[in-house]
């Protein structure tokens, strides 16, 4: 298969290779779309096997940015940097200062962030070649870790779904949590707060430990977060969740979790959906963090300080947006991420319309 040819590919307006000899950086940045403004999404480290995995794996969740920051209604595009590499083992300050280099040479059209593999400290060294790194602590404009501001926008998007589906608040609701890391964790404690009931799993024992202190949740093993008896599954580990094995365990009438790619495949959306799921799109409810990161664009962008009350409009809005998808699904009688799909496809074309028009 050719890069053109990827299903992936989906009218990528650049994809980008660097390499450099002197750190050993091996990097492709993929720009899906500046339709709506720059590009943005993070970078990941990760030791993909070849070439070709690497470059499959940036134009998929380039193209997810798209969708994503159009969604959150950011003045944003979509795009992605995966340094190919073992996070463990080969980070040094001169590869992310080449990384950033990178970034520079890609004049403007892309912003990094932190992804897997990635944290603010070696975006630090990134920042000595570019300007354009967000998601960092430190200055005025910096946005700071995104994880609380993802948690709650899942968390106003699971008392949003359960009032839809299940007619009632959250107090009393059980909620299964599968992961409580950054986002899972933060998550647990607003539900606990809220009265809701937990079951969490984690392949982590210290972070499952402590928030099982925190919040009284009952602990499960990590493959038994599927049979639990609740009314919500959060899905806030890794993709992939829910898919034909899981379907048919999973007892829950909502799913809303922060997981990126919390399907396995469009068919098991589907599935949900004639099995009566709500299924609240992962890229729409998980849009806070990105929020909070286009804040600390816009306030460089504006030599501003970072301002929280801009943040909360944004992720005011983003709420409105989930329930206009849930509406559409309902009236239209289709799936929740096919009605998500088209309206942020939408949104993509008639930005990329006016800015050719202008
Ligand atoms: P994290 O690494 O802090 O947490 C993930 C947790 O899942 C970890 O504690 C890990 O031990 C656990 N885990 C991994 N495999 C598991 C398994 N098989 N069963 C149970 N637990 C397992 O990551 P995070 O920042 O909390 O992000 C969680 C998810 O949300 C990811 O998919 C991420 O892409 C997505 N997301 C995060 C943000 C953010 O602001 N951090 C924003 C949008 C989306």
């Amino acid at each position: 298969m050719t890069l053109f040819d990827s299903p992936a590919f989906e009218g990528h307006e650049g994809v980008h290779a660097f390499f450099d000899e002197k750190s050993g950086l091996k990097c492709i940045i993929a720009v899906h779309s500046t339709a709506r403004g720059p590009a943005a999404g993070g970078c990941r480290m990760w030791p993909f096997p070849t070439a070709a995995a690497a470059l499959e794996d940036a134009l998929r969740l380039s193209r997810a940015m798209s969708y994503k920051n159009a969604m959150a209604d950011l003045e944003l595009g979509g795009g992605k940097a995966v340094i190919i590499g073992d996070s463990r083992t080969m980070k040094t300050p001169a590869l992310f200062e080449a990384f950033g280099r990178a970034v520079e040479d890609v004049g403007g059209k892309y912003w990094t962030a932190e992804d897997v593999g990635v944290s603010p400290a070696d975006l630090m060294h990134a920042r000595k070649s570019t300007r354009y790194v967000a998601g960092l602590t430190g200055h005025a404009a910096a946005s700071g870790d995104p994880s609380p501001v993802t948690a709650e926008g899942i968390f106003r998007g699971i008392a949003l779904s359960v009032r839809r589906q299940l007619n009632r608040d959250l107090d009393g609701v059980t909620v299964a949590i599968q992961g409580v890391g950054h986002v899972g964790a933060y998550l647990a404690e607003k539900l606990h707060a809220a009265g809701a009931k937990l079951v969490i799993t984690d392949v982590n024992e210290e972070a499952l430990r402590q928030v099982a202190d925190q919040t009284g949740a009952k602990v499960v093993a990590p493959n038994l977060i599927f049979d639990a008896e609740a009314d919500v599954f959060a899905p806030c580990a890794l993709g992939g969740a829910v898919n034909a094995d899981t379907i048919h365990r999973i007892k829950a009438k909502v799913i809303a979790g922060g997981a990126n790619n919390q399907l396995a495949d469009p068919e098991i959306g589907r599935a949900l959906y004639e099995r009566g799921v709500l299924y609240a799109p992962d890229y729409v409810i998980n849009g806070g963090g990105i929020i909070n990161v286009a804040g600390e664009i816009r306030a460089l962008d504006r030599d501003e300080a970072f301002d929280p009350a801009w943040v909360e409009t944004k992720l005011a809005h983003l709420m409105e947006t989930l329930d206009e998808v849930l509406d559409r699904s309902k009236a239209e009688r289709r799936p929740t991420h096919e009605v998500a799909n088209e309206m942020a496809k939408a949104r993509i074309s008639q930005a990329a319309e006016q800015k050719a028009a202008a």
